[in-house]
């Protein structure tokens, strides 16, 4: 039982009208498109390696375009600080991650071995990724705010050989912890100029030494090119694998969700420390040919509208947290910018409440299209397209090629079994944990290290995500919470997300973070944490009036019992609002692990 069906009821949905798209979507019949779908079918939209030889995501995602017509179209684009840019074309690309790929090979780094990042998002972190592909090595990126400790704990667990960086990350996060990781042969200095650190190589005077075009060595679709952290949301963060095949679902879903056209200049606002700036900030864009801008510089509200409107971005992927926080800041601070180019607009990380999908229409004139997917899933898995109507506050439908389902889940959140076989929920709107059915290429093969925790995600033939959803009767998903995160509370099942989106609606709120608390009587009532507006300042009464405008709208069983105000909700680097610690401070409990928690700036 889950408390309301008020997200799907309240908001009417948004058509579309598919004529009056500036640019035919890709996707038209979704019913058909599903039907006709095949993984083998899609691997055809990929070259394969020359010669039969395998498949390699950097030659489907570079040097097929560099050999022929795209060699000179832009393929990324780089925005410093000072909004000027420097690019780099397919054909540049294919030398520089070649010469790359020889670099490694010329030090005797491998095939499987483990090449890290420990990088902003400069052009040497966009060549190591595919030249590691180019050599058959495996890619780890790692966030560059890490500090030394999870920067330790990740290259340990990943049996890093090879390491990336800066300088001044050098200086102050790996060399004080350089002696603990005796599998780490090489440091590459980007910025060594000449004078690398003791211990460290120098990597422009490396790549300019270094033959220009080292072949692409061969590898299979199975091998394992990624190794992805997880946010680290609800615990330690995991490692999950992930295999060249993967560029099939990022091409397919880069096709339908994304609805890339080789013209697009396409933003992925996502760092590639995290599993969607690689899938999509540079895999999917890359793999099509279009150009992709990154952003050097981190979110602020003006500098993103005026990378927006100076690089006629086409279609645009951001986060919930990055659309609220520009809500924030107003919809008139879009107004001064010329956003025409912007025909498609979509979200991943955390649900995306109604009232900001509502708001896309006022500051970009379009809704923002909410997709969900995991480091898990390594590509998006159920997502709102260009063509199908929305339903704000919905994830929308699954891609084609995958099946999802929802897990009926017994009293301790366990899958229900019957004579062998999960019981799945069929009734429309009903509550369970949203499962996938294996096969699909993005699939992690492996969370490393943890054999055991990797084959409890699979039960009765179906992916278990840990997150619990609603299907309608026409098969959108609405997503209710973690597992982790859902409140019970006299006997209603309370999804912080629903509560959340309800704040959202009251003028003052700019963002909230929901979460139970002990009660001796109900078990748990729910208590929210709220930052408000610029202009609102806190106060009892502004208490009382959101607690009252919440519980009218969902009712005193589900609306919050208490409401404290923050001045900054605890949220990963990736973004996402970290419920847990929410808990542990409200309740006093130890923190856990927080090496991923962003610092307020
Ligand atoms: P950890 O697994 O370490 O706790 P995490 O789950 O946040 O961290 P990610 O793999 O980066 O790590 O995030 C995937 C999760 O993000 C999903 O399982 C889901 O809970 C949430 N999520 C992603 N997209 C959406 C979405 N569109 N709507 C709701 N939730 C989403
Ligand atoms: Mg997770």
């Amino acid at each position: 039982m889950t408390a309301g069906t008020e997200s799907s009821t309240r908001w009417p949905p948004i058509p579309k009208n598919v004529r009056a798209l500036a640019v035919p979507p890709n996707l038209v019949d979704y019913d058909e498109t599903c039907a006709a779908f095949t993984w083998d079918e899609a691997r055809h939209a990929l070259s394969g390696l020359p010669g039969n030889r395998g498949l390699n995501i950097a030659y489907e995602a570079v040097d097929r375009h560099a050999a022929g017509a795209r060699a000179r179209h832009e393929a990324l684009r780089f925005v410093r600080g000072d909004g000027t840019t420097h690019s780099l074309t397919y054909a540049q690309l294919a030398e520089q991650t070649g010469r790359f790929a020889s670099v490694l090979r010329g030090l005797g780094i491998g095939r499987g071995d483990r090449v890290f990042s420990l990088l902003g998002r400069v052009p040497a972190l966009y060549i190591a990724v595919l030249g590691t592909f180019k050599n058959a090595s495996v890619f780890c990126p790692l966030f560059s705010a890490f500090g030394p400790e999870p920067v330790r704990q990740r290259l340990q667990l990943g049996g890093g050989r090879a390491l990336v960086t800066t300088r001044a990350l050098y200086r102050k996060k790996v060399a004080p912890i350089r002696d603990r990781l005796p599998d780490l042969r090489y440091v590459f200095l980007v910025d060594a100029d000449g004078h690398p650190e003791p211990d460290t190589l120098d990597l422009a005077a490396l790549l300019l030494e270094a033959p220009p075009y080292g072949e692409i060595a061969a590898t299979q679709g199975e091998d394992m090119a990624l190794l992805h952290f997880t946010s680290g949301t609800t615990g330690t963060p995991k490692g999950a694998v992930h295999v060249h095949d993967a560029v099939t679902a990022h091409y397919a879903t880069g096709r339908f969700a994304l609805d890339l056209h080789q013209d697009d200049v396409y933003w992925c606002t996502a760092d590639p420390g995290w599993v969607t700036g690689t899938s999509y900030g540079i895999i999917a864009p890359l793999a099509h040919g279009v150009t992709a801008i990154v952003d050097e510089e981190e979110l602020d509200a003006d500098r993103w509208y005026r990378v927006l409107a100076e690089q006629r971005v086409t279609v645009w992927y951001t986060a919930p947290t990055a659309l609220r926080m520009l809500m924030k800041a107003g919809a008139d601070r879009a107004a001064g910018h010329d956003l025409t180019a912007l025909r498609f607009v979509a979200s991943v990380g955390e649900p995306l409440n109604p009232e900001v999908v509502m708001w896309g229409q006022e500051a970009f004139g379009q809704p923002i299209h909410d997709n969900w997917w995991q480091t898990e899933t390594g590509g998006i898995m159920i997502a709102n397209y260009a063509a199908t109507p929305i339903r704000p506050g919905s994830m929308g439908r699954p891609l084609p090629g995958v099946e999802a389902a929802l897990v009926a889940r017994d009293e301790l959140g366990a899958p229900v079994m019957r004579g062998g076989e999960v019981v799945l929920v069929t009734e429309p709107d009903a509550l369970g944990e949203l499962a996938l059915r294996p096969g699909w290429p993005s699939m992690f093969r492996g969370y490393l290290g943890e054999e055991e925790r990797y084959r409890r995600a699979f039960v009765g033939g179906w992916y278990l995500s840990g997150d619990l959803a609603r299907r309608d009767s026409d098969g959108y998903y609405w997503f209710v919470g973690r597992g982790d995160d859902v409140i019970k509370s006299s006997g209603h099942l309370i999804g912080p997300f629903e509560v959340e989106s309800s704040l959202m609606e009251h003028e003052a709120v700019a963002e909230a973070g929901v979460i139970g608390i002990p009660d001796p009587v109900a078990g748990e009532v729910v208590k929210a944490f709220v930052e408000l507006k610029p202009g609102w300042e806190p106060s009892e009464a502004l208490r009382l009036d959101i607690i009252g405008f919440a519980r009218k709208r969902l009712g005193p069983a589900v609306a919050p019992r208490e409401l404290d105000f923050t001045a900054s909700l605890p949220k990963t680097r990736s973004g996402k609002i970290l419920r847990r610690l929410l808990k542990a401070r409200e309740l006093g409990l130890p923190e856990g692990d927080t090496s991923t928690v962003e610092v307020p700036r």
